[in-house]
């Protein structure tokens, strides 16, 4: 479909039609466009834009990231289908590690979404130079505790041994299993009720596609701090607190709202 670019819902369309692409491919699974829906309709609440209140969450979350001996990015459906350029860019920010990890896990399109990472010259490249490892395909040979075997399958040099996990777009128990393991979770969630939202160590309540280049922003510009300032800035966080303020920013729009 041809979006019109003065179109009021422009990117919110594209991001519906990526969605779409996904599913035809097989790359996303049909609870993928529940998900998404699910997505746009806090995105709504939340007023479409990325609030102060998550830009704290996304420093919070760059400090950390830069902290880590061993982050990795875990990747679903949903999140290659609408950000796959953007999460390769972030992981060459920090190790270049990519595991993908699906709810629905099925061989095939574990396969797929591979596939569509490798079809890209650019990528390809970055993946057989090494600047990119793309795990948990060939290698999902380990398993997270408490987490039904298929679910829970990992690869040891991505999730299992990392020490920070970026989730985007994450179900809840998986989350909780990964913090059990002693991991710090960073969550990308519109909905702040969400369990995965409240179960995570830092959760960014913005959407995807707006948010992952102003984390690699604080990534880049993070990386020139010493690791005592990373750490204040990390510690002066507190993830109850900023799920509060992003429900009360919530509420106060919608009291304060006029009908066109
Ligand atoms: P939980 O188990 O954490 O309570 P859930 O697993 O039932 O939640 P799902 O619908 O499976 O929730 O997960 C998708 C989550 O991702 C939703 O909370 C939705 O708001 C969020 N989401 C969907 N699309 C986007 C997006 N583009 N950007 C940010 N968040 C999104
Ligand atoms: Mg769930």
């Amino acid at each position: 479909m041809n979006i019109p670019k003065s179109h009021p819902r422009y990117k919110s369309l594209l991001n519906r039609e990526k969605v779409v692409e996904a599913l035809d491919r097989g790359i996303l699974a049909k609870a993928g466009l529940i998900a998404h829906g699910r997505g746009e309709t806090f995105d709504y609440l939340i007023g479409e834009k990325t609030t102060d209140i998550a830009l704290r969450a996304i420093k919070a979350a760059a400090a950390m990231l830069v902290l880590a001996e061993n982050p990795v990015i875990s990747v679903n459906g949903n999140t290659v289908a609408l950000a796959r350029d953007e999460v390769v860019k972030l992981a060459e920010e920090l190790n270049g590690k990519i595991e993908v990890n699906l709810f629905y896990r099925s061989e095939e399109r574990l396969r797929k979404i591979k596939e569509f990472f490798e079809e890209d010259p650019v990528i390809r490249e970055k993946i057989r130079s090494g600047k990119i490892k793309i795990l948990g395909v060939e290698d999902g040979n380990k398993q997270i505790p408490n987490l039904e075997s298929a679910r829970g399958k990992v690869s040891q040099e991505g999730i299992y041994s990392a020490d920070v996990v970026l989730v985007p777009l994450e179900d809840g128990d998986r989350t909780e299993a990964l913090v059990k393991m002693g991991k710090k979770v960073i969550s990308i969630d519109l909905n702040p009720l969400s369990r995965t939202a409240q179960r995570s160590t830092v959760t960014i309540v913005d959407e995807l596609t707006r948010c992952l280049p102003l984390l690699r922003k604080y990534v880049r510009e993070y990386k020139r701090l010493d690791r005592e300032e990373l750490q204040r800035i990390v510690e002066g966080f507190d993830n109850r607190e900023n799920l509060r303020d992003m429900l009360n920013h919530i509420c106060n729009r919608l009291r304060n709202l006029q009908f066109i």
